[in-house]
């Protein structure tokens, strides 16, 4: 069978090693030059760097066993991370049980709920209940107004800005499970997962496979139009021409996807409501270590950032010639001012806050820095996101979507986009 398939990320990369491997003849369509999607590098540093800050749990077992299988595991390091809480000017250790009870902007009393709502969260096993209720409204009802305030107020809003407040349960509950899952027995650790030379290395291993499986990787190559004949898909349409196919995927954002094809209108309505945000990341590399913390939540509204990643407190500087590497990162709308803005102008609002979380960072140390939007980087899951949440298998015969809308309820993350393609091709090589 001949298959095309629309975005080399990494849903669409695992795609088409699955389905090569099947024995299809596959063609891969990626509208930028470069392959990996959210979860492509750079050259820096004389290595590879990815993007945006990336890292693994142990439980995301979808791609610990991809990196396994491709011969890749022993480029895996596992090790603990620390994270800090940033909040009223100060930096507050948040990574153990310990440091939850010690955290002083909650009282007592609302440290202990935290950590029960967690113990809690990771038993239950009913997400489907959790589609009936906002985060905001369960967390306050069940935990507290405070609780909800300082911590997971805090962190919906720096993931979903103003649309926090419509956020469903069962996406906080997703989050939490996995996070959890992934710790060392007891909760006290956090190990983490990261390749040495970056996920790139686990994406020019698929690319090998599926070229070694006589797969085509089109870079470069936007799809523009999923061509449809009797109701049936039969191809894409690109700027080198038509290409005919049995089947075609697309893994690109449904807000892409609902312009490459018209759907009936009653599914058509349904992307209506399959939003996501932007996000905006710096990454810098520099001579200075600014904190000890690998992660900082910053539970403060005027912060431009909502997490500062100290990737050389996770990973050893060695591997980037002796530098420091950080990343600044903000989940917004593209509407928004900072989305837009020039870098220059980014630049500076982003250096300022930083000197008042790092007194130490100095802008005359930045060795390099870069800046990167991407317009589809987390979906927001309402109530009820289980109705509309769109199937592999679309209403027009060959075509299929997985996308990261259709994580649910488990949060996205690469692990998952590894689901996705898994389990698309799965869907597809069942039908013949
Ligand atoms: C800020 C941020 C931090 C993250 N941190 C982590 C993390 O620490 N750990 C983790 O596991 N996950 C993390 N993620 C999530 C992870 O990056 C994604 O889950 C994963 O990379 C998504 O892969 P994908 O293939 O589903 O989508 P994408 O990577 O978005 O791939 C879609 C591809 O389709 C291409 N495309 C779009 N339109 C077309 C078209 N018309 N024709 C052809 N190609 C097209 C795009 O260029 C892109 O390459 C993070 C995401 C963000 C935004």
């Amino acid at each position: 069978m001949k298959i095309g398939i629309a975005g080399a990320g990494i849903a669409g990369l695992t795609a088409a090693y699955r389905l090569s491997q099947a024995g299809h003849e596959v063609t891969l369509f990626e509208k930028e030059n470069t392959l990996g999607g959210l979860a492509s590098s750079i050259d820096f540093a004389g290595t590879k760097i990815d993007r945006i800050y990336r890292h693994i749990f142990k439980s995301d077992l979808h791609i610990v066993n991809l990196i396994d299988e491709l011969g890749l595991s022993e480029k895996m390091l596992w090790l603990e991370s620390k994270m800090g809480w940033f909040r009223d000017g100060k930096l507050y250790p948040f990574t153990t049980p310990l440091d939850i009870l010690s955290f002083k902007p909650l009282p007592f009393i609302d440290r202990v709920k935290v950590g029960l709502m967690a113990v809690y969260l990771t038993k239950v096993n009913n997400w489907k209940k959790y589609e009936e209720i906002t985060a905001k409204t369960w967390v306050e009802k069940y935990v507290g107004k405070k609780v909800y305030e300082v911590i997971w107020g805090a962190l919906l809003e720096q993931k979903f800005g103003e649309r926090a407040k419509e956020v469903a349960m069962t996406w906080l509950y997703g989050r939490i499970h996995s996070r959890i899952a992934g710790r060392e027995k007891g909760g006290a650790k956090e190990v983490l997962g990261y390749m040495d030379g970056s996920y790139q290395l686990l994406i020019d291993k698929m690319e090998t496979e599926i070229v070694k499986n006589k797969g085509t990787i089109k870079r470069g190559v936007a799809v523009n139009k999923v061509i449809v004949e009797n109701s049936k898909a039969t191809g894409f349409s690109t700027h080198e021409g038509e290409f005919k196919f049995d089947k075609v995927i697309v893994t690109a954002a449904p807000a892409i996807l609902r312009k490459l094809v018209e759907f009936p209108k009653a599914y058509d309505a349904r992307f209506d409501k399959l939003n996501y945000y932007g996000a905006v990341v710096m990454l810098v590399r520099m001579k200075k270590q600014l904190t000890p913390y690998y992660w900082i939540n910053m539970g403060v509204k005027d912060s431009p950032f909502v997490a500062m990643i100290e990737h050389t407190n996770f990973i050893d500087k060695k591997y980037y010639g002796g530098d420091r590497v950080l990343y600044l990162g903000k989940y917004l709308s593209t509407e928004d001012a900072l989305y837009k803005m020039p870098n220059d102008e980014l630049k500076k609002i982003f250096f300022d806050y930083l000197k008042k979380v790092a007194p130490a960072f100095d802008e005359k140390e930045v060795l390099e820095m870069h800046i990167y939007r991407e317009p589809f980087s987390q979906p927001i899951v309402p109530l009820h996101f289980s109705e509309i949440k769109l199937d592999y298998q679309t209403p027009i015969e060959n075509l299929y979507s997985a996308n990261m809308s259709q994580i649910y309820p488990e949060d996205r993350g690469m692990s998952y986009s590894v689901m996705l393609g898994n389990e698309v091709a799965k869907k597809i090589n069942t039908s013949f």
